[in-house]
């Protein structure tokens, strides 16, 4: 009889169990909601991101700075990264690992690689590559350097020898399709310049030489440039967090438009606007 008993007991308290973890892993899914995390590398371009967060708590690891808050009640964190790409890769793997972020947005300034690109027009991330990464041919001594022979190094292919460090094809981090297609859908609401997709440019160089940026836009197909974007991109990538970089164009010497500081806020105001909406549909599911 006892056995008996056992034997329809047991397995309907487990089927009970098994629905009540599946509740509970449910709830915990929702209550623990995994932050969106901006990025910016100045204070420049991130001072009115912060502005924009409620209950703002500040941590901070080594340099880098994280600006924990809530925009909407969604949990936000604002990550002051320093420039360049160093900074930007390490940032970022701190907010991966600390955080577990839902999506990362590296947005900032940048200059224009093109001359229809202008000074506060916005640059979505289609796709963002690294300009600063190559193999170089071989010149013996006197043989000069030539750098519009140099071929772009996929960085991520890190399992062969020195000698067979890859050369070309050049690797570009797409940028995550809702979030792009959401950046895209709110452009309308930006007056201050148009919004396109394109191709953002990184390396630690700041790139003045018309011929050079032409030279770098005819190989990577460049819109703007900066110092940021592939390198976080890339660390995103190897944990497949979902990425976009995002930049205004504040300097353009390939048209000859000059640094317009203004643009700093213009640019930080249309990624809260596209944070927010990312939220919005986050949360309505
Ligand atoms: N205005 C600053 C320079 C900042 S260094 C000064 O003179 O001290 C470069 C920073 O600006 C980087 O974070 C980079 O992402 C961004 N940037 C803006 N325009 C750039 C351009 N044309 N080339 C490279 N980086 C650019």
């Amino acid at each position: 009889m006892q056995i008996v008993i056992a034997k329809k007991i047991i397995p309907a308290a487990l089927i009970v169990l098994s629905f009540f973890l599946m509740f509970e892993t449910e709830v915990n899914a929702k209550s623990a909601q995994r932050p969106i995390v901006i990025q910016g590398a100045m204070p420049v371009e991130v001072d009115q991101l912060i502005r924009g967060l409620e209950k703002v708590k500040k941590e901070k690891y080594g340099s880098f700075v994280f600006y924990k808050g809530e925009i909407n009640r969604y949990p936000v964190i604002v990550s002051k990264t320093g420039k360049g790409m160093e900074n930007a890769a390490a940032a970022t793997a701190i907010a991966l690992v600390k955080y577990h972020p839902i999506a990362i947005i590296n947005q900032g300034t940048s200059g224009g690689h093109v001359p229809d690109i202008h000074v506060f027009d916005i640059v979505v991330g289609k796709r963002v590559t690294n300009i600063g990464s190559f193999k170089t041919e071989i010149r013996g001594k006197n043989q000069g350097i030539a750098p519009t022979t140099w071929m772009p190094m996929d960085l991520t292919a890190s399992e062969e020898s020195e000698e067979e460090v890859k050369a070309g094809p050049i690797r570009y981090f797409e940028g995550d399709k809702a979030l792009l297609a959401e950046a895209m859908k709110i452009r309308d609401q930006y007056h201050k310049g148009k919004v396109v997709e394109g191709t953002i440019g990184s390396a630690d160089v700041w790139n003045n030489e018309v011929d050079r940026i032409n030279w770098l836009n005819s190989l990577f197909g460049t819109s703007v440039e900066e110092m940021e974007a592939a390198s976080a991109a890339q660390v995103a990538e190897s944990f497949q967090v979902p990425f976009l970089g995002i930049r205004i164009v504040t300097n353009n010497i390939v048209n000859g438009e000059k640094y317009n500081p203004d643009t700093e806020t213009a640019g930080q105001s249309y990624v809260y606007k596209l944070v927010k909406t990312y939220i919005y549909n986050l949360t309505k599911k």
